[in-house]
């Protein structure tokens, strides 16, 4: 039988940032410890944790202490190297495993995993030269998308390529790396479910957020979608293929592309808490982040019920251009809630916090939701 972590034990959070820091402020509120570890100081995390230990990911000394310190481990952000995971997995469990994290880190591997397990996915060629490259555009076709296969995440380490003649000019672009050729979809609609597996396979979900990204960054979600019943079933026996599939222990989301006709193609998975579940913080009766907890604790899933509908807007380092926010304006709508994820430096594109408007429909909860974001800089 696997040990049960029970409040009062303490978690162990590879990477430091927001999606860490709601984990561990939804962590706290049960009695649990948090230590994180990350190469940052004074970072959105570290704020709320117990402990807040830094140093590189490659110090295997520092990695050591830290995982005999803790009764589990988890992670906020996919691109911790492969060998700190194993080096934490000998002293503490690691949820979810390195297994799931080498598969999802590298994106040939998250298509071949994918396409070998028969998830619908876009097109897709290996390309590791520039000749390789010229006959994945032949096979998957143009227009197409050139994507670094590791270390990618936000549109970073991406190249459209319209035509076969820009196909040198891509090349250079990713500067040699190893990349995955995808073709490029026409969505009408982008989205994602947010699903928890535990240690006894059980398995639960917050049905089809729709997304809206702006320069490839999430900028709305709305939950529940405004997608077809039936489209948000097939997303979610994906989804629980996925999960089953990879054997998760922990939160896992995945992103899909929505075509006109409604078919859905899986765009990335992601093996934790994510930027569109962060609307449950406020809108259901177990959050995304409680999940999490509870899942890699080896607890039982909490009830995912939607409480009500609500619209998450993600507030960006650019709302800082002209000085500092009008937060009282945006408070001014009742049902707003605003998350600050407590970075000193608001740089551009940088996710600097979100706001959640709920309300008794979708519509005037993405209403309220652009409006109070509006109102953060009508007065600049
Ligand atoms: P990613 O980092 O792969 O999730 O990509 C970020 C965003 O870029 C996605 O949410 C889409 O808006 C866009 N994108 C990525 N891949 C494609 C594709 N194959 N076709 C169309 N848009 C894409």
């Amino acid at each position: 039988m696997q040990r049960v972590i029970l409040p009062g034990g303490t978690i162990g959070v590879l990477g430091s940032g927001q999606l860490g820091r709601m984990f561990a402020l939804k962590a706290r509120r049960m009695g649990y410890r948090v230590h994180t570890y990350s190469p940052d100081t004074d970072s959105p995390t570290g704020h709320v944790s117990d402990e807040e230990w830094v140093g590189p990911y490659e110090d295997m000394d520092l990695v050591r202490n830290f995982a005999k310190r803790v009764d589990v481990i988890t992670y906020e952000f996919e691109n911790i190297p492969g060998a700190t995971i194993e080096k934490a997995a000998e002293y503490a469990p690691v949820r979810p495993n390195d297994a799931v994290l080498h598969t999802v880190q590298n994106r040939l591997r998250e298509k071949t995993f994918l396409d070998k397990n028969g998830f619908p996915c876009a097109p897709y060629a290996a390309v590791r030269s520039l000749d390789e490259l010229m006959a994945a555009l032949i096979t998957v076709g143009c227009p197409a998308v050139l994507k670094t296969a590791g270390w990618g995440y936000d549109g970073k380490g991406q190249v459209k390529i319209n035509h076969e003649s820009e196909a040198e000019a891509a090349w250079k672009k990713v500067e040699g790396a190893d990349c995955v050729l995808e073709s490029f979809i026409n969505f009408s609609h982008e989205a994602s479910v947010v699903a928890a597996r535990d240690l006894d396979g059980e398995f639960s979900h917050f049905g089809l957020m729709e997304n809206q990204h702006v320069d490839h960054i999430l900028d709305v979600t709305l939950c529940p979608g405004r997608l077809p019943e039936h489209v948000a079933h097939e997303a979610i026996e994906i989804t629980r293929g996925i999960v089953e599939a990879i054997d998760l222990v922990g939160v896992l989301c995945v992103e899909f592309f929505v075509k006109e006709n409604h078919s859905l193609l899986v765009n990335e998975i992601a093996p934790r808490v994510h930027n569109s579940g962060h609307v449950t913080f406020d809108n259901c009766t177990t959050s995304q982040f409680e999940q999490q907890l509870r899942a890699v604790c080896g607890l039982p899933l909490g009830d995912a019920t939607i409480l009500r509908p609500a619209v998450m807007v993600n507030l960006l380092g650019d709302l800082w251009a002209n000085g500092e926010p009008d937060w009282a304006a945006a408070l001014a709508f009742p049902s707003v809630k605003l998350h600050l994820y407590g970075k000193t430096e608001a740089r551009p594109g940088r996710k600097m916090g979100h706001l959640t408007a709920m309300a008794d429909s979708i519509d005037v909860a993405l209403d309220q939701a652009l409006k109070a974001r509006e109102a953060l800089t009508a007065q600049h």
